[in-house]
């Protein structure tokens, strides 16, 4: 595969530079702006409507928002407030219904296209925030012509606007879904477009790499003397380098913005639903003294220097026979599976025994911690140590000792030090991404090792592939689907 077999896209604002080259099989997969009218031909010609929403929570507040975009906006809140409305300023009166009755009053914004949120004539009515009221304003918006957006759709206009790319638009979502503080920074950092800056940044590097590559194969003649030069081996882990700090970076988002998951497991009794009561500050689990009352899974979410950490209780681990209790075993299973960390709990009065028997249930878990519960009893000073499997700590769910390390311990999984005034919000999607992309570096790299230049271009054609999915630069209209439908009506 060499150049002037390459389809060459011209350069544009999305950061694709002018010496990128796409493969003319793979060029249906790369939109590139040039290409999204293509790919979403069914979308674009719904752009020619009008879509309302109502943009602001359903429920009783001071003030009600909705939000009309399209080309019948600005005429439409004309209509309804009966008066001129001019971009950019605030124009008060009522909100007339068809038959000239006052809904409501309150404020007319017009935002003219191109400077909108979606790129297109936007329009907010401020109105009082009753539901009822603002629904039969949305009522009103509809028999003049405008369509009830779908979830999402204003975003999904402002990136088919180039007015956002993928991960910002995600980014819009992820901000207003923020559980924490910090998520909500990260996100906000996120949709200023912080994260697609540093997927482009990779992205140059990786595009410079796939010239050089596709050029040297160009001329078959020199092809094994271009390809064994070290500096293109430097530039190859330079690009690997930026792209595996760009992965943890992204973790780290994504922890920022899903929390981390945390699962208590161990034999019945031991004291899991206690160390979950002291660890939430309140007694939310049912504590007894009967083996086997946690049948099922309980989570209790709490913040740690603004990350979510969820814990999640679950049943005893022991062979049972008990349909019931089996059930909530399987579920304890499940639950681990999907673990960042394991909290490994048992009774140190017989902690080498329950060791070994815990052992094996955590095969998989990325990150244990071994706690040995109730050293009040066992006598043992809350202590501790690093061993062969991990971290043991002495402590007692009972008196509560113990738990400022345990707690240090919890901050440490959840990356709270790692967390800077940098760090953007991630979804698994991105990582996911990443992982694929980096793997394909690696395989990259040992395809040129062994002189094989077609397959070191095709892994780094995936690479590429597979980073532009991040940003929205590739195909995938089942997957922007996806993501614009979870979002809320109105955004
Ligand atoms: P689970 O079945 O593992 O969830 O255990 P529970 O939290 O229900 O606790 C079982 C019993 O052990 C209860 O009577 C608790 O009060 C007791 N217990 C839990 N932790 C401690 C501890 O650290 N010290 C002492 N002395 N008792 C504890």
């Amino acid at each position: 595969m060499g150049i002037s077999r390459l389809l060459q896209l011209s350069p544009n604002k999305s950061g694709w530079g002018d010496t990128i080259a796409f493969p003319a099989p793979h060029f249906s997969k790369y939109i590139g702006p040039l290409m999204r009218a293509f790919v979403y031909d069914g979308h674009m010609n719904k752009h020619i409507d009008t879509i309302v929403a109502i943009a602001t929570a359903k429920a009783p507040a001071g003030i009600g928002i909705i939000r009309l975009s399209g080309p019948q906006a600005h005429c439409i809140a004309e209509i309804i407030q009966q008066k001129k409305i001019t971009a950019r300023q605030v124009s008060y009166g009522r909100f007339l219904d068809g038959t000239d009755a006052a809904i409501d009053d309150g404020i007319a914004i017009y935002f003219a296209g191109p400077h909108s949120y979606t790129g297109e004539d936007v329009v907010e009515l401020q109105a009082h925030g009753n539901p009822y009221l603002l629904m039969q304003l949305q009522k009103r918006c509809i028999a003049l012509g405008a369509r009830q957006a779908r979830p999402g759709e204003f975003t999904e206009r402002a990136f088919l606007n180039e007015k956002l790319d993928l991960a910002q638009a995600e980014a819009v979502a992820d901000l207003i879904s923020a559980g924490s503080e910090a998520a909500a920074r990260a996100a906000r950092r996120s949709l200023d477009g912080e994260f697609s800056a540093r997927v482009h940044e990779v992205e140059q590097g990786l595009v410079q790499l796939r010239v050089y590559i596709e050029a040297a194969l160009d001329f078959p003649e020199e092809e094994i003397d271009f390809l064994a030069t070290p500096e293109l081996q430097k530039r190859l882990r330079r690009v690997q380098h930026d792209m595996s700090t760009l992965l943890q970076e992204a973790e780290r988002g994504k922890r920022l913005l899903d929390g981390v998951h945390v699962v208590i497991v161990g034999a019945p009794n031991v004291g899991k639903s206690s160390l979950l009561n002291r660890l939430a500050g309140e007694e939310r689990a049912i504590v007894t003294e009967i083996a086997g009352t946690t049948r099922d899974v309980l989570r209790e979410a709490i913040t740690i220097d603004g990350v979510v950490i969820t814990l999640v209780d679950t049943a005893g681990l022991r062979e049972t026979v008990d349909i019931v209790e089996q059930e909530g075993i399987k579920r304890a299973h499940r639950e681990l599976a999907q673990a960042d960390l394991a909290l490994a709990v048992i009774d140190d009065r017989n902690a080498e025994v329950s060791i070994v028997e815990l052992r094996q249930s955590l095969t998989g878990v990325p990150k244990i911690l071994w706690l040995h519960n109730k050293c009040d009893l066992s006598a043992r000073p809350a202590m501790q140590e690093l061993q062969d499997d991990g971290w043991h700590l002495w402590l007692s769910a009972r008196d509560g000792q113990g738990f400022d390390g345990l707690r240090e311990k919890l901050r440490e999984a959840a990356g709270v030090n790692e967390i800077d005034a940098g760090s953007f919000s991630a979804r698994a999607r991105h990582v996911e991404a990443l992982v694929r992309a980096s793997a394909s570096l690696v395989l990259a790299e040992q395809q040129l090792v062994q002189k094989q230049g077609e397959l070191a271009a095709q892994e780094l054609r995936d690479s590429h592939h597979a980073l532009g999915e991040i940003t929205g630069h590739m195909d995938a209209d089942a997957l922007l689907g996806r993501i614009f439908s979870s979002f809320c009506i109105g955004k």
